[in-house]
């Protein structure tokens, strides 16, 4: 499909930050969006890239009142000879499309969601910072905006990328986290909608998130909806255990997000001489294996931070240090592994860059 590129005034353009070490996580957005529609007759058209710009909605717009909304998170890195690489973006189309599929919404061919955010990330490349640990984060989307106040899936959609430049999110060396096993609410059920990337699984997590950092925790870590006894994943990341050279983390059952880091990780373990293992993970056993030493490091897997060492687990009333509460060393050659491959300085074995 043509992607049209509407002309972006002097006073549209914003002015760029400086200093790369003050960028932070989403709050600063590039001068240009992309923006595609589908409707019911037409199917998709109207490709542009525009200049970045709130929408106008009617407030009786679909995606505002029942939510039908899904979402993607990506990187794009300037590498040091001033290529851009993304990682794996083939992959967070086929689960932007399996999304769509489960809140009835069209699928995007994979071709436009490629070429869509590989013109914008071109156009807008004087925004991607260059500091060791930063990059673009790409945010595409997708909204329904029929007004229309009946509970049916819409006619009208908005597909859309933004792009963010995103600040080193260890600037000052890994922090590992504390992250509380949470036995009160649950963020999925099986047949719901737990391995969809849509808006609805946040807005519901967010009260378990506060409770936690209340009692002094990071993070969340979620167990199954039905018997509240297997370890699913963390708010925005995978879940993984080192029981010294073994590691395991839990299956993709239907009720947790299928991480693009996830199966990365799992493919760079092996290569370093790890056995790995995706089972249920019984949260009584995985803290009795805590307690006698057996399980060494614990780690989750996302987009944002890509590795993150897990110092502490809580779970009721027990507050347990995960090997010395430090970064494990199959942690850092994981982070160091694929923060390598995704900036140009290891080799791309897997072939897993898009330039
Ligand atoms: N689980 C959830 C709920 C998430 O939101 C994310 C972030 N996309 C992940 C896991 C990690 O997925 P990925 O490695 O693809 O970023």
């Amino acid at each position: 499909m043509q992607i049209e590129v509407l002309p972006l005034a002097p006073e549209q353009m914003k002015q760029k930050v400086a200093d790369e070490t003050q960028l932070g996580f989403g709050r600063l957005f590039t001068d240009r969006m992309l923006l595609v529609e589908w409707t019911a007759d037409k199917g998709w058209h109207n490709a542009r890239i525009k200049p970045y710009e709130p929408f106008m909605l009617d407030p009786a717009t679909t995606v505002l009142h029942y939510a039908q909304e899904i979402f993607e998170g990506l990187k794009a890195y300037k590498w040091d000879d001033g290529r851009i690489a993304l990682f794996r973006p083939e992959m967070n189309a086929r689960r932007f499309n399996q999304s769509a599929s489960r809140m009835c919404m069209p699928e995007v061919p994979e071709e436009l969601f490629l070429d869509g955010i590989d013109k914008l990330v071109e156009l807008e490349k004087d925004w991607i910072p260059s500091a060791p640990g930063t990059a673009m984060y790409i945010r595409p989307a997708m909204i329904a905006v029929d007004p229309y106040l009946g509970v049916k899936p819409g006619d009208h959609y908005y597909f859309f990328v933004i792009l963010s430049p995103v600040g080193a999110y260890y600037a000052a060396g890994f922090n590992p986290v504390s992250i509380l096993v949470e036995d009160k609410y649950v963020r999925s059920v099986a047949g719901g909608t737990g391995d969809a990337k849509t808006g609805g699984n946040y807005a519901s997590s967010l009260k378990a998130g506060l409770e936690a950092k209340k009692k002094g925790f990071d993070q969340v870590l979620w167990l199954d909806g039905k018997e509240r006894r297997y370890i699913e994943e963390v708010g925005a990341m995978n879940m993984f255990f080192a029981y010294g050279n073994h590691i395991v983390t839990a299956p993709l059952t239907g009720s947790i997000l299928s991480g693009i880091t996830r199966e990365s990780v799992l493919r760079l373990a092996i290569e370093l001489g790890c056995t790995v293992e995706e089972r249920l993970i019984d949260v009584d056993e995985l803290f009795a294996d805590l307690r006698n030493g057996k399980v060494t490091e614990a780690f989750g897997s996302g987009t944002a931070a890509v590795v993150t060492p897990v110092g502490t687990l809580g779970y009721k009333d027990e507050a347990l240090q995960v090997g010395d509460g430090g970064v494990g060393a199959i942690t850092q050659k994981l982070y160091d592994a694929l923060t390598g491959i995704q900036t140009g300085k290891l080799d791309d074995r897997y072939g897993w860059i898009r330039i």
